[in-house]
């Protein structure tokens, strides 16, 4: 049984109320949350804050990390978006190493899970799959129906005039849920009449999660995705007071991307708005190709941009993450998995904080991690 101590300034609970004392570890999960400032045989000392969870990446596009940002749809858009095209040319081992890259850096910087929409079929998520072992991070994998068994997404797709049959569909799907946790697919607009329907009616037949992008290039696509009762939303980057009423009437949380969103040049998303119609609010750094998955750097952007509360920020970064995935993290408390790091409070950038959340928002990196239970830091 592994056991351990971590001391000093932790953010406990859904607040990330600063109590100074040490958290208990047993076997992964924290078994105690004592307030007692004294010193005490820990392994590491400082400020105690969950790790990341990233609710939204595309890591597949490690491939590609920096292209010229044109329109969005030119780059993105499947079938033949710049960023498919090149998936389609790439062979297996590396995109494999690519993946693993930035499965290291989400380590290197925090982050304990991550939720992927994976391209290219079963082949696509087995690749993530082999990707994902190099490191103590969880992978949630949402795998994408491609159609040819290939990375070109385009079977399903507006150009084809065969669709491939949705026999063949539901047999993909049935493949790709042995291997992930749900289907996430773009937006409706990129499928023709019935096959997003198709898509979500029979994911979740067969146990798994449905996720969708909608709102983020316009607002042309969010009542057809509201419409199809999703999992989880990405983006709504242009949706209404209405529409987030619904959005939380129905219970379905959000994964924002602002960072990609401002370079994308597609708007930014109303986030306290849906704060205010109660819905649930993650963050996710979107796609490599655009964005690095620092979730550090991901909160500072939001901490600037939105009038929010650091406990709000905070929150967007980890524990709305693990609530919208179904894990038990995201959170320092008992029970919860013991995915935290210890930021260094005496390091040239945290040195005299006095408001420990506001400094752990607005100015920590990677660079103050003391230790971080999914690497090595
Ligand atoms: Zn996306």
């Amino acid at each position: 049984m592994e056991e351990y101590l971590l001391s000093g300034s932790i953010l406990c609970g859904d607040d990330f109320e600063v109590v100074e004392g040490y958290i208990c570890i047993s076997d992964g999960v924290i078994t105690d949350v004592c307030e007692e400032p004294g010193p005490v045989d820990a392994l590491a000392h400082g400020i105690v804050v969950p790790c990341f969870v990233n609710a939204h990446t595309h890591i597949g596009d490690s491939v590609l990390k920096d292209p010229r940002v044109t329109d969005i749809a030119s780059l993105v858009q499947p079938p033949d978006g710049l960023k498919h095209r090149v998936l389609r040319t790439t062979g297996m081992y590396d995109l494999v190493r690519a993946m693993q890259a930035s499965i290291r850096d989400m380590a290197a910087t925090g982050t304990c899970a991550f939720a992927d929409f994976r391209e290219g079929g079963l082949r696509g998520v087995q690749a993530l799959q082999q990707a994902a072992s190099c490191a103590p991070v969880d992978a949630v994998i949402f795998g994408r129906p491609a159609g040819d068994g290939g990375d070109g997404d385009d079977a399903y797709g507006m150009d084809d005039a065969d669709m491939g049959g949705l026999t063949d569909l539901k047999d993909e799907i049935g493949s790709i849920l042995g291997c992930a946790g749900g289907i996430g697919i773009s937006s409706t607009n990129d499928y023709k009449d019935g096959v997003a329907a198709a898509i979500a009616e029979h994911a979740r037949k067969c146990g798994g999660r449905f996720a969708i992008h909608a709102g983020e290039l316009d607002s042309t696509d969010i009542k057809d995705a509201l419409a199809l009762n999703p999992d989880l939303l990405i983006h709504l980057t242009h949706a209404s007071t209405n529409d987030l009423c619904q959005v939380s009437d129905h219970d379905i949380p959000v994964a924002v991307c602002l960072q990609s969103n401002l370079l994308t040049r597609v708007g930014i998303p109303p986030v306290e708005t849906m704060f205010a119609a109660g819905v649930t609010v993650a963050a996710g750094t979107d796609n490599v190709m655009f964005n690095s998955v620092d979730m550090f750097a991901e909160m500072r952007f939001l901490s600037s941009v939105f009038t929010l509360s650091e406990q709000q920020v905070l929150g967007m970064c980890t524990r709305s993450g693990a609530l919208a995935l179904g894990l038990n993290c995201g959170i320092i408390e008992m029970g919860a998995d013991a995915n935290v790091m210890v930021l260094d409070k005496d390091s040239y950038n945290l040195v005299g904080a006095r408001n420990i959340l506001r400094s752990v928002v607005r100015r920590a990196r990677a660079g103050d991690i003391l230790f971080c239970s999914c690497g090595n830091v």
